[in-house]
């Protein structure tokens, strides 16, 4: 039987004992940061395969330098700690790992300096988080994009959530799947949790990380899986709300959306309203490879 096992205080434990005060500060503040990290389940191999470990903790050193968070681990250190944690959960499906690095104080105060830090990690089973089949209809979000001057968007700040919060809220209460933020200028931003692409005119064009983006992960897999293995260029530039309506193609991509057709905006269908070619191609090669089929980017699954 699969079971549950957390990471706090430098221990592992079961899920269930994995408790923190209700005066925790990252609790009552958001200040935290963290990831989200997916094992895929590969049924032939019987085995999961953790997608790009290594990059997400790279990226979790940085939230943490600018969030002034102590994290004493090495990046390898952290990989040795997710895999041994989830190899003790046992779980033959497709699973999320989430670690955190949180002002662990209990303490009533707002400041990010003169608090204690700690690490936790945990593993949850995780299926599929938007509908990949269909496809799915966006609206753009009343609410912006939060601003780098406001919080840092790039770091993965737990209290930062709020902003996807509202906006993804917002979308599925007003009948759309998923949310697209602009940002203070208007740019196209991302999704609630997920970077957007457009095709169009045979090349790839995302917004840039100055329009406030999380520089996601996935969106990297898939400009290196579009230039390498389709020979499309993707370039990143400041991108209209309008240009999105007269794209050919739109997805969108996250480690928990992963490769995802957008086949409306606004109430408007993208291209045909169906999912596109280009982007059809991407999700194949995008699964072969997070499911460790594709020996080419073996190097980016860690089997466990
Ligand atoms: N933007 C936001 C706001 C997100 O939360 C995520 C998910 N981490 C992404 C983009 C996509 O990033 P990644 O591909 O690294 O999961």
């Amino acid at each position: 039987m699969p079971t549950p096992y957390a990471y706090l205080r430098k221990q592992f434990m079961p899920l269930a004992e994995a408790k923190i005060g209700v005066m925790t500060h990252a609790f009552n503040y958001g200040t935290g940061c963290f990831e989200g990290i997916r094992g895929n389940w590969n049924e032939g191999q019987e085995k999961l395969f953790i997608f790009r470990l290594r990059d997400h903790f790279h990226r979790l050193h940085n939230s943490c330098r600018i969030l002034s968070i102590d994290l004493p681990y090495t990046e390898d250190e952290l990989c040795d700690v997710a895999v041994k944690l989830v190899g003790m959960c046992g779980y033959s499906e497709d699973i999320y790992l989430r670690p955190i690095a949180y002002k662990s104080s209990e303490v009533v105060g707002v400041r990010m300096h003169n608090l204690d830090d700690d690490l936790l990690m945990y593993v949850t089973p995780f299926g599929a988080y938007l509908d990949l089949e269909k496809g799915i209809r966006c609206m753009t979000s009343s609410w912006r994009r939060v601003d780098d001057m406001t919080i840092p968007a790039r770091a993965k700040v737990t209290g930062l959530y709020i902003n996807s919060a509202l906006a993804k809220t917002e979308a599925q209460t007003s009948g759309f799947d998923e949310a697209i933020m602009l940002n203070q200028q208007g740019h196209v931003s991302e999704g609630s949790g997920e970077n957007i692409f457009i095709v169009e005119g045979g090349r790839l064009l995302t917004p840039p990380p100055a329009d406030n983006i999380l520089i996601g992960i996935t969106r990297d897999t898939v400009i290196q899986l579009a230039r390498d293995e389709l020979g499309m260029e993707t370039v990143e530039r400041a991108i209209a709300r309008s240009e999105l309506y007269t794209a050919d193609e739109c997805f969108m991509t996250g480690t928990a959306a992963h490769v995802t057709s957008v086949i409306d905006v606004d109430r408007r269908p993208i291209g045909n309203g169906k999912t596109g070619e280009v982007t059809a191609r991407l999700q194949k090669l995008y699964f072969d490879v997070i499911r460790g089929r594709n020996e080419k980017y073996a190097h980016w699954c860690t089997p466990v």
